[in-house]
């Protein structure tokens, strides 16, 4: 398994100059949080000073509480980088003999684009052709959602939930698809409020065997993704 568990996202508080705390390997973290209290405080204090610059007033009523909310929104938006993949898969692999195509699709994600820090979201497509393993149905949504909870762009995102899938099933191919609709387009920049990205990452047989990649697309295509 070559994923870390955890990425270490550099923290640095303007508002000091000691180092800040780091919420990698610190102990005292409760099941599911990703920054320690004291990086909270270090986002709670980060979004202040946004405030403040914007020309807003943080004491106001209806920003007081801004700061800390944020704070911990970041916890649940970021929380793949906390998931341990061994929990997560559980002894969830199977061994069948099962020679034909796996496909999970239109599993519904939302990410943070790295660049703007605001959301991409959207539908993801997993396939993959079993050689001596299946892996657990509900696991792929999850795996899905351990790389979107991250600071991503959709070209990785896509390529990790392929390569981590061909490292633990070692089937003979996996076939990622995904597509997504990014804030970061629609609000701002270009502005073209019905663009879509899709980005693919097709490894071993879905990558050198065109009907075995079209037999994927045609799963995909068969009713389409709801609602994008
Ligand atoms: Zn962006």
């Amino acid at each position: 398994m070559t994923e870390k568990t955890r990425k270490n996202p550099k923290r640095k508080s303007p508002a000091s100059k000691k180092s800040p705390p780091t919420a990698t390997g610190n102990n005292g973290l409760r099941p599911g949080q990703v920054l320690s209290d004291d990086c909270r405080e270090v986002v709670a204090n980060s979004v202040r000073h946004i405030l403040n610059a914007v020309g807003e007033d943080p004491s106001r009523n209806g920003l007081a509480d801004t700061p800390d909310r944020v704070a911990r929104m970041y916890d649940e938006l970021l929380q793949g980088y906390n998931v341990d993949p061994e929990q997560l898969l559980n002894n969830a692999l199977f061994d069948v003999e099962y020679d034909q195509m796996v496909v999970v699709k239109d599993i519904e994600f939302y990410s943070m684009c790295e660049h703007h820090m605001i959301p991409f979201f959207g539908y993801a497509h997993v396939g993959y052709l079993p050689d001596t393993q299946v892996i657990g149905l509900s696991k792929i949504p999850r795996l899905v959602d351990m790389f979107a909870r991250r600071l991503q762009v959709q070209e990785r995102m896509t390529h990790q939930v392929a390569t981590f899938l061909e490292d633990l099933v070692k089937p003979l191919g996996v076939g990622v698809v995904v597509e997504a609709t990014h804030l970061c387009a629609v609000m701002r920049g270009v502005k073209k409020h019905h663009t879509r990205m899709i980005t693919s990452a097709m490894l071993g047989d879905f990558r050198s065997n065109v009907s075995t990649r079209e037999e994927f697309m045609a799963h995909i295509r068969h009713g389409g993704s709801p609602g994008l």
